[in-house]
């Protein structure tokens, strides 16, 4: 809180910008520490907030398409004045006011920036009907109509989303190529060994795995036809996914004054430099005392996040609470890759279980566990959480690991 607010919520509304998940925590995270002022979700989407995690599962494949996180009545019950189907294009942090594309301002005492991500795209890519990217409900609508049974479908990075779709697309029956620049898929999150083990699964799912080469041109007449390859191959195409990463959605901050560097930069409690401006969620780029800033783009840090912010704000939270374990998931061909901890690429890697299929790896850092990854294995990996935090010799643990 600030000198010259004598409560928070005095001057105004708590306006949260970005209508997602981070937002829908952050909400219930200030009303539990006791925030009782008003609030205000401002979402570019018409849709409720949502969940996305399903939207390369479930709802691609056409089993889901509802994904909404809380009900209208929630909002309503909890006092959320919710302004969807507009977006905010810029802020005057002189007056406090958040600007909408539609002309229209709002207000705030506090702003929380939540604008999540955009997929990234290739450049020099032609416009083509059946080239989908993947971030938003409609997103995942839209590529759904086009996933039919023997269809053929080139799936271009080897990311979460990229290895989820590859899975989603056999698992209705299409012809799947991934591609991927690094050596083998999730290498650049889990490294080139473990992401080797994940790579195993989709070739043993029947997906055409292609590491270390890129997309460097479609064809086509208005739809898709060909794509051409780095390596020079061309491939006759139906569909074509694109999960090359995404951008924190921040060009409407860009004229805000606030500190911007590949996301909104921020303290280990989510206040930017200006006292008034947080941020929280994918877009949000905190403080970290052993990496300094950095951004994580993961389902639970969002709620992670908006506890930590919602404490700081409302002068509620323990400065002292013990820092959580980051974890994250990805469901591939029915199985859970779960990840506890933080990988480096200079960990060493320790491979302590594997069937063929399933596995189990400890990461480890000057002799410390960092990191816990597994396949196929939640009991051996969320057991591991505290000895996670504790950063536990691995030695100790490679003594007492399973042959
Ligand atoms: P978002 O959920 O992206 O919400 C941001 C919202 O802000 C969006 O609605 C956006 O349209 C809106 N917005 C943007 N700009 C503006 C503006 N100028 N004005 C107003 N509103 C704006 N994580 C996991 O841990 N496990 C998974 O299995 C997993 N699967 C995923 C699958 C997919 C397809 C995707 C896309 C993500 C997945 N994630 C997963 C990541 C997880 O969903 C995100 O970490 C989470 O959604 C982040 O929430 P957020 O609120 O920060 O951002």
């Amino acid at each position: 809180m600030s000198s010259d607010d004598s409560a928070v919520g005095a001057v105004g509304p708590i306006v949260i910008v970005g209508g997602g998940l981070a937002a829908v925590r952050t909400v219930e995270e200030l009303r539990q520490a006791g925030y009782d002022g008003d609030l205000v979700i401002v979402g570019d989407e018409p849709h409720l907030p949502y969940d996305r995690p399903p939207l390369s599962k479930e709802v691609v494949r056409g089993e889901n398409d509802d994904t909404t996180l809380r009900p209208r009545e929630f909002y309503d019950e909890q006092r959320v004045e919710l302004r969807l189907g507009v977006a905010a294009s810029g802020l005057d942090r002189a007056r406090r006011m958040v600007r909408l594309a539609d002309g229209g301002e709002v207000a705030y005492g506090e702003v929380i920036v939540a604008t999540g991500l955009a997929p990234r795209r290739i450049p020099g890519l032609p416009e083509l009907a059946g080239v989908h990217v993947l971030r938003s409900v409609d997103d995942s609508r839209a590529l759904r109509t086009e996933l039919r049974e023997g269809a053929r479908a080139l799936v271009v990075g080897a990311g979460f989303i990229g290895c989820e779709l590859a899975a989603s697309m056999r698992a209705l029956g299409l012809d799947v190529v991934l591609v991927e620049p690094q050596p083998a898929p999730l290498a650049s999150v889990l490294g080139a060994r473990v992401g080797a083990l994940v790579g195993r699964l989709h070739t043993a799912e029947g997906v055409d795995v292609r590491a270390g080469v890129g997309l460097t041109a479609l064809t086509g007449d208005g739809r898709v036809r060909g794509a051409v390859l780095s390596d020079g191959t061309e491939l006759e195409v139906d569909v074509v996914a694109i999960g090359i990463g995404s951008v924190p959605v921040t060009g409407w901050l860009e004229d805000a004054g606030v500190a911007l560097d590949n996301g909104v930069l921020c303290d280990e409690v989510g206040r930017t430099d200006d006292p008034h401006v947080w941020a929280v969620g994918d877009v949000a780029s905190w403080r970290h005392d052993s990496c300094g800033h950095k951004r994580v783009e993961h389902w639970s840090n969002a709620g992670d996040q908006a506890k930590i912010l919602a404490g700081a704000l409302t002068g509620t939270g323990d400065p002292n609470a013990p820092a959580q374990v980051p974890y994250f998931w990805s469901d591939q061909y029915g199985l859970k890759v779960q990840a506890l901890g933080t990988v480096s690429a200079d960990d060493d890697v320790h491979v302590i279980k594997d069937d063929g299929r399933k596995f189990v790896v400890y990461y480890s850092n000057g002799g410390a566990l960092t990191a816990v990854v597994g396949l196929g294995s939640a009991g051996a990996v969320m057991k591991m959480r505290a000895k996670i935090a504790a950063g536990t010799p691995i030695a100790d643990l490679l003594e007492s690991a399973p042959a």
